[in-house]
């Protein structure tokens, strides 16, 4: 068939994944062209996701910062919340690195094209712009990183202002008095944080019997115990059966032990997971498989069962991360561009930018036990940390797992103020392979959070001496 334009390489969606596989893949001279539907480079991540939320969750930080130095003697006063001020330089923060994303594209010659793309054929894909017109671009490559969606509620009402996911809770459209988050996930316990410091009275329901159901119970345990006095209600073993709109609010059906039958709020924030975008792509006209959730199947070159087709990102499986859609992307990109590359990170670290932090990478202890493992582990509480308690905060605690035969760092777990940070170094050190002794013996500085991690080995090893 006919193509209106020819590309070595077709991105399909410019997302973290995306624009990295786009600007690796130009740096190794291929021509290459990305396809997104919004106007602006970034995707989720930075127009709708990791971005917004960080910004708004700096502001919570501060509100709940100048809260816990009332009682130490340090007093602001009630905060005066400016919401439209607040979601402006939200959204410069975006706007500036979306600019800049442009900016990095036209340096690298990396054409962009506005609109919705979809598979007529292995080397096509239509493009239809929101201006109406439609372009057929056909390429030698591809690259498919479209990414993923907020999963709706078939019993939750879609057309309603008062019902939010994610995207329009970071909308920050009004501040509701009382909002229901369905889902203790990451991010809806993310946006909890945001709005119960906002002034917004928050209830939890979550399916699992404890919130970050991916994480330790230990490690959860801070930051359940600290929502737990903020929160109005978290429901834990709760399912949420129905919502109906009234003038009153949204009334909300739930079955669980503590939860009531019914209750009223004035938002529902709908965070139960996202979908992958790979069923509405076309795929088919490609001979791309697709499961029947929508994940696209790759090997360790990020291929497709259709050789020049490649996929990254949240649309190839969990984590559903940016960070592992970046490393992805770059292999991709390498592979696309005849480079010998794989994906072969050991570990992806996980982050819940919560209040305190929930920061987990390797196993898990729960997954140490069930696969049998002989493990032991070093933890260190951050109540016996002179700099944790300098900020005012003594919950936290770093937890590392070793392997016992050979001593080598196999998982990590942090919770505590800054943990999404920390948990870098124990994600450094399985990738080198490192033993206790190599991490208790590195100098960390002191008076730090840092610190914590090498103590957790020299618990682990039985050296650990010093208490601050
Ligand atoms: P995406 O970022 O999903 O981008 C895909 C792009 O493809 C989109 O721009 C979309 O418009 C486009 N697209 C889809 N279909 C088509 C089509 N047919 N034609 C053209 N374009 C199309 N991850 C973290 O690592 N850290 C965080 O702190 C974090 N916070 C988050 C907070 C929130 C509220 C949310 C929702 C997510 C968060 N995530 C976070 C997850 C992160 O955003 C995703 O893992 C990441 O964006 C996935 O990148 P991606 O490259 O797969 O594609």
């Amino acid at each position: 068939g006919g193509e209106d334009r020819h590309v070595g390489l077709l991105v399909l969606g410019a997302g973290p994944g995306g624009y990295t596989a786009a600007f690796r893949a130009a740096d190794l001279g291929l021509e290459v062209m990305v396809v997104d539907g919004r106007d602006t480079l970034g995707g989720v991540c930075l127009n709708v996701g990791c971005i917004p939320s960080k910004a708004l969750l700096h502001a919570a930080k501060v509100i709940a910062e100048t809260k816990e130095m009332a009682e130490h003697g340090l007093s602001f006063g009630a905060p005066e919340i400016d919401l439209d001020k607040l979601r402006d330089w939200k959204d410069g923060v975006v706007t500036r690195l979306v600019g800049g994303l442009a900016g990095l594209a036209k340096q690298r010659k990396v054409s962009t094209l506005q609109g919705t793309g979809r598979f007529l054929s292995p080397h096509r894909v239509e493009v239809a712009g929101a201006d109406g017109t439609t372009t057929v671009v056909g390429f030698d490559q591809v690259i498919v990183a479209a990414g993923s969606e907020p999963v709706q509620l078939p019993f939750v009402p879609h057309d309603d202002p008062r019902v939010l996911d994610s995207t329009s809770a970071l909308e920050l459209a009004a501040v509701p008095e009382r909002l229901l988050v369905l889902g203790g996930g990451i991010i809806g316990l993310e946006m909890a944080t945001v709005y119960a410091e906002l002034g917004s009275r928050i209830t939890v329901v979550e399916l699992m019997d404890q919130i970050i159901p991916g994480a330790d119970k230990d490690l959860v345990k801070p930051l359940a115990k600290h929502i737990s006095s903020r929160y109005e209600n978290v429901f834990l073993s709760t399912k949420c059966t129905g919502a109906e709109a009234t003038d009153k609010g949204l009334v909300v059906s739930m079955e669980g032990k503590k939860a009531p039958e019914q209750d009223t709020f004035d938002a529902v924030l709908v965070a139960v997971g996202r979908v992958p975008n790979g069923k509405v792509l076309g795929l088919d006209a490609a001979g791309v498989d697709v499961s029947d959730r929508g994940f696209l199947t790759v090997d360790e070159q990020m291929r497709t069962n259709v050789p020049h087709v490649f996929a990254i990102g949240d649309i190839v499986g969990q984590p559903m991360l940016a960070h592992k859609a970046v490393h992805e992307g770059k292999v991709a990109a390498e592979v696309a561009a005849g480079k010998p590359s794989a994906f072969d990170a050991k570990v992806i670290p996980s982050v819940a930018y919560t209040d305190p932090e929930v920061a987990w990478v390797g196993v898990t202890e729960t997954e140490a036990k069930a696969q049998g493992l002989s493990y032991g582990s070093g933890t260190f509480p951050w109540a016996a940390s002179g700099r944790s308690l300098s900020l005012g905060r003594s919950e936290g605690s770093t937890k590392v797992l070793f392997d016992t035969e050979t001593d080598r760092i196999i998982g990590a777990g942090i919770v505590g103020p800054a943990a999404g940070d920390l948990i870098a170094e124990a994600a450094l050190a399985i990738e080198l392979g490192a033993d206790a002794a190599d991490i208790g013996l590195t100098i960390h500085p002191h008076p730090t959070l840092s610190e914590t991690v090498g103590m957790a080995a020299e618990a682990f090893e039985g050296t650990l001496t010093d208490l601050y």
